[in-house]
C-alpha cells in the first residue's frame, strides 16, 4: 500500500446508511468523512436561489453557480459552504432532493463534484460516500462497499431519522415509493465497482455495519503491498 492519504469509498442507492455509516467509519479511523452527495445538493441549492423552474436549467449556469460552493475541512468532515455559509439545512430540504437527480446527470458538474472529492483525498484520508466513488472518482480505493437495503427498510429508517417518531405504515409505504423513484433516476449514476465488497444492511445493526467496515479496513491497511483486494469469497454480505 502507499504511504500517501487512504481512501474508502462507500457507494449504494438513495438512503441505504452511506452518510451516517461513512460518518461513522471516519471517526473510527480518525479519517474525514467526504459526502459527495452534498456537492450535488449545494449546486443544486445554488441554482433554486437562481432559477425556480428546473425545466429551464442549463449545465453551463448550474457549472457557473458551483463558483459560490467552497468544500472546507470542519470537525472530521469535509463540508461544503455557500457564500462561505454553512448551508446543511436547505441542502436536506425536500426541494432540492427532488432535483438533486436532474443536476447529478451534467457531466460537467460531476467533474466538478469529483475533482472537489479528489483534493480532498489527495489532501486527507478519507472515507467517501456516494455512487461511483469507487468506480469513477477513486478507482485505486483502499477499500470499495456498497451498501444495499431492501427499499421498506431504507424508506423506515430515513423517517425515523427526519421525524424522530416511529412511521405508519402509510408513511412507510409513501417514502418508499419516493425512494424507488430516486433510485430510478439515479441508477446509471449507482454502480457497483467489480471489487466492491457487498454488504445487505437491511437485517444489519448501524453498529454492524461500522463493525465490518472498520475490520475491513484494518484489513487492507495492514496487507502489505495490498491495494483494492478484499476476499470475494468472505461471508460479508
Ligand atoms: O447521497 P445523497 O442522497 O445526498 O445524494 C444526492 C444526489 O446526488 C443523489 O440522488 C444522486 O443523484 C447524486 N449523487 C451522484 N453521485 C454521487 C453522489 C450523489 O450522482 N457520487
Amino acid at each position: 500500500m502507499s504511504s500517501g492519504p487512504h481512501v474508502i469509498a462507500i457507494d449504494g442507492p438513495a438512503a441505504s446508511g452511506k452518510s451516517s455509516t461513512a460518518q461513522w467509519v471516519a471517526r473510527r479511523l480518525g479519517h474525514y468523512h467526504v459526502d459527495s452527495g452534498s456537492l450535488y445538493r449545494a449546486a443544486t441549492a445554488v441554482q433554486l436561489e437562481r432559477d425556480t423552474d428546473p425545466e429551464t436549467w442549463t449545465e453551463g449556469e448550474v457549472l457557473a453557480g458551483t463558483r459560490r460552493v467552497s468544500f472546507v475541512p470542519s470537525e472530521g468532515a469535509f463540508v461544503p459552504l455557500i457564500d462561505g455559509e454553512p448551508a446543511d439545512e436547505k441542502l436536506r430540504g425536500s426541494e432540492v432532493t427532488r432535483n438533486v437527480s436532474r443536476v447529478a446527470k451534467m457531466p460537467a458538474v460531476r467533474n466538478w463534484v469529483n475533482e472537489q472529492v479528489r483534493l480532498a483525498g489527495r489532501a486527507q484520508s478519507v472515507v467517501v460516500d456516494g455512487r461511483d466513488i469507487g468506480t469513477v472518482v477513486f478507482p485505486d480505493a483502499s477499500l470499495k462497499v456498497f451498501l444495499v437495503a431492501d427499499p421498506w427498510e431504507r424508506a423506515r429508517r430515513r423517517l425515523i431519522q427526519r421525524l424522530d417518531r416511529h412511521p405508519s405504515d402509510q408513511e412507510i409505504a409513501e417514502e418508499t415509493d419516493l425512494i424507488v423513484q430516486r433510485d430510478a433516476k439515479d441508477s446509471t449514476q449507482t454502480v457497483q465497482a467489480t471489487d466492491a465488497v457487498l454488504i445487505d444492511t437491511t437485517y444489519l445493526t448501524q453498529e454492524d455495519q461500522v463493525e465490518r467496515i472498520v475490520a475491513l479496513a484494518n484489513a487492507v491497511t495492514h496487507r502489505p503491498g495490498g491495494t483494492s483486494v478484499v476476499d470475494g469469497d468472505s461471508d460479508l454480505t
